[in-house]
């Protein structure tokens, strides 16, 4: 059998755009009036739980644009499972991959103040459990996908393991970690928020500037997200900036998975990197109008009219 997708005419054969490889976490959100000074307690507003997840958000953000998606990772065969497939499912999302574990599904514990400021513990749980083992086992599919979009909170190996059976890998190196250089060098492009650039480099700076350094770690490409500033590209030895549309943010949660997830769709369909990165600004742009992470991520038809 040939390659799906590689060879003849029409459209592509490959089953899926993207398949993503990482977590996915219940998300327990209590909103709180002032977060709790170490060894105290405050009561909260009732418990609300939503699906999240780097790599579920990033899979739902790409499945709800349009594209098609698999996600492979690991959860409990409990109740937040079965929200996070229901989740998957509800979007569209392939979730034959992401296997029932003997432990607790992740979840992240987050307390939100009056200003919407966050404060989270993340507890992995079965997202602790993705191995290599599972990776290889899946790599047809891996190796099918024109894109493979990874993130950091499942291990290390794990990770390691789809870049290099991915034929292009779009990683996330979120939550921000020391990573070995080789898998620097499969990213393209290796994606960081304002302060994970930082972290990696050992010094804030200029975005520009930071960009051109991350690109001399070795990556074959660089996107930095600037919040409301959009983001910058580096590629090449270049740097492009792209706007971010202004919207009134009502809740910056997730925008940047929504931001991920659809760039990964659109270097799928072939689109060049910086125009790639404009269209993910447009969708991180409209994450941020409405609360939450999933439940904030915009239709393709609410992209058009941003
Ligand atoms: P988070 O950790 O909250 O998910 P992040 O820090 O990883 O987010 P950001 O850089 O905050 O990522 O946001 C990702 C993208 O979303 C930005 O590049 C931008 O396009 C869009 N965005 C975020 N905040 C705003 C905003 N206030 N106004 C317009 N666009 C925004």
């Amino acid at each position: 059998m040939s390659a799906v997708g590689e060879h003849g005419d029409g459209p592509p054969r490959h089953p899926f755009d993207v398949v993503v490889v990482g977590s996915a976490n219940a998300d327990l959100v209590v909103r709180v009036e002032r977060h709790p000074a170490p060894g105290e307690t405050v009561l909260g507003s009732e418990l609300a739980v939503h699906p999240g997840g780097k790599g579920a958000n990033q899979a739902v953000a790409a499945a709800r644009l349009g594209a098609r998606v698999a996600l492979l990772g690991r959860v409990g065969a409990d109740q937040h499972g079965r929200l996070l497939r229901e989740s998957l499912e509800h979007d569209g999302v392939d979730h034959g991959h992401l296997h029932d574990t003997p432990a607790a599904s992740g979840i992240a514990m987050i307390a939100v103040g009056p200003q919407g400021d966050n404060s989270i513990i993340v507890a992995p749980g079965a997202n602790a459990r993705v191995t290599e083992g599972d990776v290889l086992q899946a790599a047809p599919l891996l190796r099918s996908a024109p894109v493979v979009s990874l993130q950091l909170e499942i291990p290390l190996p794990a990770v390691l393991a789809a870049a290099r059976l991915a034929r292009r890998a779009v990683v996330n190196l979120s939550p921000a970690a020391p990573v070995p250089d080789e898998l620097l060098a499969l990213c393209d492009p290796l994606v960081v928020n304002e302060h994970e650039a930082a972290l990696l480099l050992g010094v804030p700076g200029e975005a520009d500037r930071q960009a051109k350094s991350l690109l001399a770690l070795g990556p074959r490409s660089v996107v930095i997200t600037l919040g409301a500033d959009g983001a910058v590209v580096a590629e090449d030895g270049a740097v492009h900036a792209v706007p971010s549309p202004r919207v009134a943010a009502v809740d910056t949660t997730g925008a940047g998975d929504a931001f991920t997830g659809a760039l990964a769709w659109r270097l799928a369909v072939g689109e060049p990197l910086t125009a790639a990165a404009a269209f993910a600004a447009r969708v991180g742009a409209a994450a941020v109008r409405r609360p939450g992470a999933q439940d904030s991520y915009p239709t393709m038809a609410e992209v058009e009219d941003l």
